[in-house]
Formats: C-alpha cells, sequence, structure tokens
C-alpha cells in the first residue's frame, strides 16, 4: 500500500500527522522535510530572547521521537526536487518516493528585500528555528538592531529586542505599524509604547542599501537618510513556497490553489499551512492550519470533511501593547469606529446596518475580545 506522503515538518505537516494518527493508527504515513525535523512552535521565535530562551531551549522532539510517537516514516534533510502526478511519485535529494495521496506542507518563503550594497548578504530574516539560531548568534555582544517592516512579525521583534536591553530602529513603508490590519489609532498606540521601550520608527520609508560600516551597517534609506545598526533583520513578509506545486502543474494563485477539502487541482495531491490558498485564501496563521489539519485528517482517513473555520483572531505578540485582531471580510462595505481609552483602543469595523464584521483591540482591551466574538457569532 502506497502512503500518505506529507511534505514539510512545520506545524502543518506534524499536526496533520498527529491528527491522522487520532483516527487511524495503521495506514503507513511518510513524512519528508528539508529541514532537520526537529518539532518547534514557529510562533516563539519572536518572542524567546526577552523570555531567555535559546534556540536549543525552542526544540522539542527529534524527529526519531516524532516518527516512534506518531507511527510513521520521517526523513529528515530530505528534499523534494520534483512531482509526477501522473506516475504518483516525488524526486528527492535522496532518492524517489511514491505516494498514494500527496500532502504538502512547504511553509513560505521570506520576501528578499532586494537591498544593494556589498554588505546586503548579511542580512537576517528569522522563518525558522536554524534561522534564529543564526539571529541569535548574529546579536551577541551587540547592541543595534535595525528591523526592516512593521508588520506583525517586525513589531513583534522589535518589542522583543527592545525588551531584551537592544536600541531598535524599524523601517517601515506605511504610516504607522500593522496598517493594512488595524486603522492608525491603534497603531500610533501600538508605535508609541514601543517608541516608550527604546524603539525609533522610520514611516514612511524603505531601506535601499546597506553597507559595512565601523563594525556594524549602514543602512540608507530612500530619503537618503542613514540607519546605523550591528545587525539588521529583514522582516517584510512571507510568501507561499508554490514552485514545486506550479512545476508538476498543479494551479496556483497567491498560495497552492486548494478546494475546502484542501485537494489541489492535481488528483490525490492536498496541501495546507501557510503554502496553501484554501478556496481563495492564504491564511498564514497557526489557528486556520489547525482547522486545516483536523479536516484533512478525516478526508484522508475515509470521511471527506469541508474545512469550516471559526471566527480566528489574530494576538500579535508584542507586550509592550498587545494587538488582537479580527478582520473584516475581504471586501466587505463598512468602517472603523474607534474608542481609544487610557488602557487601549477599542475599534470596531462596522457594516452599514451597524453589525460588526471584525475588530481590533489593543492593551487592556483585548480582554473583550472573547465578548465580542460571542457577540459575532450571535
Ligand atoms: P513551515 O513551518 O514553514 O514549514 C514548512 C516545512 O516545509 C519545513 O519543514 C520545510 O523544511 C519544509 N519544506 C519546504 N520545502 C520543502 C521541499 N521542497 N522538500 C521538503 N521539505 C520542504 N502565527 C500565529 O497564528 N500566531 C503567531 O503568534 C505567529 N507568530 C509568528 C512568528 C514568526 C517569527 C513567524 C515567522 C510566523 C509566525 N506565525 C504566527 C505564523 C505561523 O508560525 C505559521 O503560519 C506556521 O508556523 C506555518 O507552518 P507551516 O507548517 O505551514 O510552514
Amino acid at each position: 500500500m502506497q502512503p500518505i506522503l506529507i511534505v514539510g515538518s512545520g506545524l502543518a505537516g506534524y499536526t496533520l500527522l498527529k491528527e491522522i494518527r487520532k483516527r487511524d493508527s495503521t495506514t503507513p504515513v511518510t513524512l519528508v522535510t528539508a529541514d532537520d525535523g526537529v518539532f518547534y512552535s514557529k510562533p516563539n521565535l519572536s518572542n524567546a530572547l526577552a523570555a531567555g530562551k535559546s534556540a536549543a531551549a525552542l526544540a522539542g522532539a527529534s524527529p526519531e521521537k516524532m516518527a516512534a510517537d506518531f507511527g510513521a516514516t520521517v526523513k529528515p534533510r530530505t528534499r523534494v526536487l520534483a512531482i509526477d502526478t501522473t506516475r504518483r511519485r516525488v524526486q528527492t535529494d535522496q532518492g524517489e518516493l511514491g505516494y498514494g495521496k500527496l500532502v504538502l506542507a512547504l511553509g513560505a518563503d521570506p520576501i528578499p528585500h532586494g537591498l544593494s550594497g556589498s554588505a546586503a548578504g548579511d542580512v537576517l530574516a528569522v522563518n525558522d528555528l536554524a534561522d534564529y539560531a543564526a539571529f541569535r548568534r548574529a546579536i551577541e555582544g551587540k547592541r543595534r538592531v535595525a528591523v526592516l517592516g512593521g508588520g506583525l512579525i517586525g513589531c513583534e521583534f522589535a518589542n522583543d529586542l527592545a525588551q531584551a536591553g537592544f536600541a531598535v530602529d524599524v523601517v517601515h513603508l506605511g504610516a504607522w505599524p500593522l496598517e493594512r490590519l488595524i486603522p492608525p489609532e491603534a497603531g500610533e498606540r501600538l508605535a508609541d509604547s514601543l517608541a516608550a521601550l527604546g524603539v525609533t520608527w522610520h514611516f514612511g520609508r524603505s531601506a535601499k542599501s546597506v553597507e559595512p560600516d565601523a563594525g556594524g551597517y549602514r543602512l540608507v534609506l530612500d530619503d537618503g537618510s542613514a540607519v546605523v545598526a550591528e545587525v539588521v533583520l529583514s522582516a517584510i513578509g512571507l510568501r507561499p513556497r508554490v514552485q514545486l506545486a506550479q512545476a508538476a502543474g498543479m494551479q496556483v494563485g497567491r498560495g497552492i490553489r486548494a478546494d475546502r477539502l484542501l485537494e489541489t487541482s492535481a488528483a490525490d495531491v492536498y496541501a495546507l499551512g501557510d503554502c496553501a490558498e484554501v478556496d481563495g485564501a492564504n491564511l498564514p496563521f497557526v489557528q486556520p492550519l489547525l482547522v486545516q489539519a483536523r479536516a484533512l485528517a478525516a478526508t484522508l482517513t475515509g470521511t471527506p470533511t469541508a474545512v469550516a473555520y471559526p471566527a480566528m483572531p489574530v494576538m500579535v505578540k508584542t507586550p509592550a501593547q498587545p494587538v488582537a485582531v479580527l478582520p473584516p471580510k475581504a471586501g466587505v462595505a463598512g468602517g472603523w469606529q474607534v474608542d481609544c481609552g487610557e488602557g487601549g483602543v477599542c475599534a470596531l469595523h462596522l457594516g452599514k446596518a451597524g453589525e460588526m464584521q471584525g475588530f481590533v483591540l489593543t492593551g487592556s482591551e483585548t480582554g473583550r475580545r472573547t465578548a465580542l466574538l460571542k457577540q459575532l457569532a450571535a
């Protein structure tokens, strides 16, 4: 019997394996992954520094333990190079493997920063545990870090670094942090709280080049101003890994296109997690991939189950000013109603009839999210 073949050992791949084993202990499952296959929780990467946790402390079960615990074959350091959907085989750098069902849980790549300059190759990005170990080595004994991008991950790293005592510059193209998700009043509150912690903001700016400069780097911005830092961290966003699927003839958009059963345009090939665009939406967060993994495990073990998401707020891990965001559905007509209190900001996205479509809460207002979710469900 050909196995279920899962590609990827991130939260999507390993959660799917666990969910399959909750339902079925006999179907052979093989998981291959390009990295070392050690289980870890990626969200911890952007708040481990101030908590004093090293990369080693974030590492969970080894691939051998995952294989033993979940009755699977786990092949670390095995990169899939090509997929043949007709012969139902994948080509890896360790040889060929056959599959009955193939699941792509490939994650996403950092968007290239595009900086010019002789130090462009020194700019770091943190997207997995190995990157985090390299980042920790790079900041050892240093004081000044420049962060490119004031989105979710950029803000989290800025908070973590500042809390750990680093002087942090954030270069951000938007007029306030997280500008695509939250209204200006909430953005200003977040920016002010991080500034109070030691973050210097460069709003409306992008970095153009980076050159070595007296033991560190000189980052030149688009207005000609310069930021000097000892480490430069890029957090300008991620893009789903679609190349393998595309080369195998599958439909891709922003992510690998899949329907609500997580099936791609190729028969018996499924996609979930950061690499997937499920029913038109790429949702690169943990909660959606947990819901997807549960549904897909049911489908793969004989009970076709369409993914159905509950309301899934995103919590931004910025302890200086925590933010909870439930974005309104794409394309809905409405606007923000913003209430600013001493402890935080409460912004409700309201439709024409005053119905709530989403919310943004900061600071102590985040405590209202459960009640608002109930209100939304009702
Ligand atoms: P990944 O974890 O990227 O796993 C992809 C896997 O595919 C890897 O094992 C890789 O080696 C493997 N792979 C790729 N290509 C190949 C190939 N060709 N052959 C074999 N293997 C391959 N979300 C939240 O909801 N809350 C948070 O607080 C939060 N914080 C975050 C903080 C940071 C710093 C980052 C970067 C993300 C954060 N996210 C957060 C997003 C969340 O972590 C991701 O949505 C989730 O971890 C994605 O899991 P994944 O398994 O889809 O991808």
